[in-house]
């Protein structure tokens, strides 16, 4: 806990990735892709594929991935990706679709084989059709970068790649039972430097057990000397279903004070050192290539896991984080007959598509846009969301002149606490939902309500 303005409170109560939660989906009937053509139609889609395969699942990860998983069942996967392609593609033939950024994220898409990841490029470039230099980002993990397959990053013209360090202290990479060593880590940015692509991203991790503001600062440190065009810091959660939630059982903390002066010092750092702070997570170099962040507009995924937002229709797989639960997901994934069938997923209502709005919008540089969102949805933010005006008068939310333009935009010490102020905006509908997936969860060891990292 931190004091703020007088009040006791936990800076990380959830990330607020995308709203609403994946565990307030449910079963759809009647649903089909072939219903939603107007939204598919024209230029500016995007489009994400997952590929649920780990080597190893770290302790705090709460995201669709399996292990243990060899080129046969890979192979099978993709197999039912292509099927999916396949029956996309005639959806998206009909309404003229053009996507302008393609994201492979997962799970490790780079525990793809190189015959593998070929295959996913020539796929995709068969069957989609992508505007002129589309955006292609790549997640990858140090184990897992090696010279033939940057090789083949380059040949498909991705512009960015993402590599998951987490932090450059072998102690602090074995508290979250990652499976490489920070030298493995170094060879592996070192290699990425060396093939010019685009923007280069590293992800890192605060909050850990054992971490201190002076070790946080030595990994930024260390990462900035391979000059990455962008940062992410994520605070660490554990939550139920994730591995490390065994040792918090057995008395491993965490400590969200310690989390929040490491984030205050390496946020300052990393302002200090020529960054611009976008949002509580994300540091871009100034002047570097600004590449959207996923979930604005109209988004479709492809595999197992990922999200498709189609208008005020949001569609998944059920939700999971087994190893057990994402297999079972995974098998009913490859025996679909009919990919365009949309059987899990939420219908916005009209409020819940303005929260989503001001979530999207106000924890991200630049923030709301006033004007954007009266012409939207012909309200003001603040009559709609009477807790951004409590904020306003804490000091959490100001209004801000950008390009001579209005932006309601948080505060640097409401930056910081983006994860407590966020879940304040989820709706007692939405909450309602995640609560009973809880309830009927709750009994089960293996499963339970987690954010995506
Ligand atoms: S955090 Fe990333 S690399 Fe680790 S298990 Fe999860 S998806 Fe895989």
């Amino acid at each position: 806990m931190i004091m703020v303005e007088g009040q006791m409170m936990d800076p990380y109560l959830q990330y607020m990735y995308s709203y609403p939660h994946k565990t307030a989906y449910g079963p759809l009937e009647g649903v089909s892709l072939w219903d939603h053509t107007e939204r598919l139609s024209g230029s500016g889609l995007s489009l994400y594929l997952h590929v649920p395969f780990c080597q190893t699942k770290c302790g705090y990860c709460d995201l669709f991935s399996v292990t243990g998983q060899g080129s046969e069942e890979v192979d099978r996967y993709l197999d039912a990706v292509e099927r999916q392609v396949l029956q996309y593609g005639q959806v998206l033939d009909s309404c003229g679709a053009e996507f302008s950024d393609l994201t492979i994220g997962g799970g490790t898409p780079l525990l793809l084989d190189e015959r593998q990841i070929d295959r996913v490029f020539s796929m995709l470039d068969r069957n989609i059709r992508f505007q002129r230099a589309p955006g292609i980002v790549v997640e990858t993990a140090p184990n897992q970068t090696t010279k033939g397959k940057l090789g083949l990053l380059r040949q498909a013209h991705v512009t960015r790649v993402s590599m998951g360090v987490q932090s450059f202290s072998d102690r602090e990479l074995a508290a979250l039972w990652r499976h490489h060593s920070a030298d493995r880590a170094r060879q592996a940015l070192d290699l990425l430097k060396g093939y010019g692509l685009p923007c280069i991203n590293v992800d890192l991790i605060y909050g850990i057990p054992g971490q201190t503001v002076d070790s946080f600062l030595r990994t930024l440190k260390e990462a900035l000397a391979y000059e990455p065009d962008e940062l992410f810091i994520y605070p660490l959660y554990v939550k139920h279903g994730a591995g490390l939630e065994r040792q918090m059982r057995e008395g491993m903390v965490l400590d969200p004070g310690a989390a929040f002066c490491q984030y205050q010092e390496g946020s300052r750092f990393l302002r200090a050192e020529g960054f611009r702070q976008v949002s509580m997570r994300r540091f871009v170099r100034q002047g570097g290539r600004q590449v959207p962040e996923c979930g604005f507009s109209t988004s479709l995924a492809l595999g197992c896991g990922g999200r498709s937002y189609v208008g005020t229709l949001h569609f998944c797989t059920p939700y999971a984080i087994t190893q057990e639960t994402c297999l079972e997901q995974i098998q009913r994934f490859e025996e679909r007959a009919d990919h365009t069938v949309i059987d899990h997923g939420i219908f916005l209502s009209a409020g819940e598509e303005k929260r989503r709005y001001v979530i999207q919008h106000l924890f991200i540089y630049p923030g709301l846009d006033l004007e954007q969102y009266a012409e939207r949805f012909g309200s003001s933010p603040m009559e709609d969301l009477p807790v951004l005006e409590r904020w306003r008068r804490e000091g959490f939310l100001s209004v801000r002149e950008e390009t001579s333009r209005a932006f309601l935009a948080l505060t640097e010490s409401g930056l910081g606490l983006s994860d407590h102020l966020g879940p304040q905006l989820i709706s007692p509908e939405i909450y309602e939902k995640m609560e009973r997936w809880e309830v009927c969860h709750k009994n089960d060891p293996l499963q339970g309500q987690s954010e995506e990292l």
